[in-house]
């Protein structure tokens, strides 16, 4: 893309005086400086757009949007910022983040999808890609198999995602219980930090900046690059999903699954809680066979039963066109399973269609309109010996009539999580994703959501009082209190790297953590 300079000094006042923007003093030389930044910026309806993200619930107008191409253009950007009075940076991924995370009021938000240079394979003992922040992982899917037949390890479900975005978050999918999440597969980063310096960092280089990021929601670096190491890609998937009446028996395979030794594990655990209903088109019956045309036969499901059912979904890895190896192993790892007979549904499918499942379903929401509603989606992480009392208490009470959207619950193992992340975990070495991807039909409206926002908070409220150890992921408090409970013993350690490596706080003021401060007095 031509780098474009456009004065958005023009566009700032409208914002002023619509009253987005705190009111400007007219006299803030680094406010000004921006709109003569050499960096590419958006022109007024793309800025429009950086004010949105998928949740659909806040709208946060920017004074601006750039788009770096180069790591010394996000220097540059958050170097005027510094020197400016109030101006804030927020780098924004995909911008799929549900509460305004990656926005930042009447300040700078940095488009991260330009930002170079591509990705380039590296040699550094093991394999590994040298990778932009802004690629969406199926980028780097797409660029490893097709032109190495290597992959990174561990994936998000959903893979619309920028490799900036999740590490700044965590990234947890099917093979988090077995490599970890996406945070615990990163060689390098480069990071340029709020003090406007580009720095590379690695576990054995400047390595509390290192783990600082990963999971630091923004806090402490705009992260322009990443080292993710790769292995040779599969070929096929034998992917399987088994269907379970009690959440006893569903938690306890689940959890014997995600605890066995790697020879004997598979390559993707994952499950979720659905509708014992036909009628519910998107949390029911209808939710479980993967194949279209693959009947879910309720036949098999006893009449005692109730309300919610459960599903494990399962992967192993193969690279065999003909399929009777995979038969066997899969045979011998399911025999101990306590699911209900007779529900099971299994595919065998390219590695590549089955990372890239949950695009499928972006296609279909996309056409019905859902993708474009509020998604008040609410991700929980509970540990082991909350989550039955979770079951009762959440699935089969208050949401017993579903999300309108998956509810995914599976265990991760604490062990796969460095303690020296950013990232607040609870503190059991077993511990659940509870994700609630609530979709809002367009006939539904306000109401709808307003019941989901409400019942988030039920949930949230519920878990509190009950006194469950647990810890909400991709988290969206407001007061200084809430983040500090969020992350407990580790708050002042969050609060020290802050003030190190972002002193006056520009970097990712949607988060609503810190306040900006003053910039540094300048030298006499
Ligand atoms: P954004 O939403 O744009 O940004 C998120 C935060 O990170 C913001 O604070 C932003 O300022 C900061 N940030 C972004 N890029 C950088 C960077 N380069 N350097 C520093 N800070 C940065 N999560 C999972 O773990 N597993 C899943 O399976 C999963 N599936 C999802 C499916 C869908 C359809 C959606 C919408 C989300 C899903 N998520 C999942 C959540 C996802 O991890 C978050 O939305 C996350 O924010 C990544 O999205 P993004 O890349 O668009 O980042």
């Amino acid at each position: 893309m031509p780098t474009t300079m456009i004065a958005y000094v023009e566009q700032q006042r409208r914002l002023v005086s619509d009253g987005d923007a705190e009111p400007s003093d007219g006299g803030d030389a680094g406010q000004e400086n921006i709109g003569a930044l050499d960096v590419a910026a958006a022109a007024a309806g793309d800025i429009a757009l950086a004010a949105r993200d998928f949740g659909g619930m806040v709208f946060i107008p920017p004074a601006t949007l750039l788009r770096p191409s180069t790591t010394d253009d996000v220097v540059r950007a958050v170097c005027v910022a510094r020197r400016s009075s109030r101006l804030t940076v927020a780098a924004r991924g995909n911008g799929h983040s549900v509460g305004g995370q990656a926005m930042a009021r009447g300040g700078v938000v940095l488009d991260m999808r330009d930002l170079g240079p591509p990705m380039e394979l590296v040699r550094c003992g093991g394999v590994a890609a040298d990778v932009p922040a802004g690629a969406l992982w199926e980028e780097v899917l797409e660029w490893g198999v097709r032109n190495h037949g290597m992959a990174p390890t561990s994936w998000t479900d959903y893979l619309g995602l920028t490799v900036g975005g999740t590490l700044s978050n965590g990234g947890i999918g099917g093979q988090a219980f077995r490599h970890g999440p996406q945070v615990a597969n990163v060689a390098e980063l480069e990071v340029v930090t709020g003090d406007g310096e580009r720095r590379v960092c690695s576990p054995s280089l400047c390595s509390d900046l290192f783990f600082a990021a990963l999971g630091g929601l923004g806090q402490f670096g705009v992260i322009t690059r990443a080292r993710i190491p790769l292995v040779p890609a599969p070929k096929m998937v034998r992917w399987i999903r088994v269907v379970y009446k009690g959440f006893e028996e569903y938690a306890g395979d689940a959890e014997w699954l995600v605890t066995r030794a790697d020879s004997e594990a598979f390559d993707y655990v994952e499950g979720f809680a659905f509708v014992n209903d036909v009628s519910d088109p998107v949390n029911g019956w209808g939710s479980v066979p993967i194949l279209p045309g693959s009947v879910f036969d309720p036949a098999k499901i006893p009449a005692e039963s109730e309300p919610i059912l459960y599903c494990l979904e399962l992967a192993l890895h193969h690279n065999h066109s003909g399929a009777a190896g995979v038969d066997e192993r899969a045979k011998e790892m399911m025999w101990p399973l306590r699911y209900m007979r007779g529900l099971v549904f299994a595919a065998d499918v390219s590695y590549v269609d089955f990372l890239s499942r949950v695009g499928r379903s972006e296609e279909e929401a996309r056409a019905n309109g859902t993708w474009a509603t509020p998604h008040p989606w609410l991700n929980i992480l509970v540990s082991s010996s909350d989550i039955a009392d979770f079951d009762r208490t959440v699935f089969k009470r208050i949401l017993r009539r579903g999300v309108g959207g998956p509810m995914l619950v599976y265990p991760l193992l604490r062990s796969k999580w460095d303690p020296r992340m950013s990232v607040a975990v609870p503190e059991s070495e077993v511990f659940y994703l509870v994700a609630l991807l609530r979709f809002i039909a367009p006939r539904e409206g306000d109401a709808a959501l307003e019941e989901a926002v409400a019942q988030n908070r039920e949930i949230i409220g519920c878990c509190r009082s009950k006194g469950y150890d647990f810890k909400v992921y991709i988290p969206r408090y407001e007061s200084e209190a809430d983040w500090a409970r969020h992350f407990g013993r580790d708050w002042a350690r969050f609060v020290e790297r802050k003030r190190r490596y972002d002193p006056i706080a520009i970097l990712a003021p949607g988060q609503t953590i810190f306040a900006r401060a003053e910039p540094p007095a300048a030298a006499p």
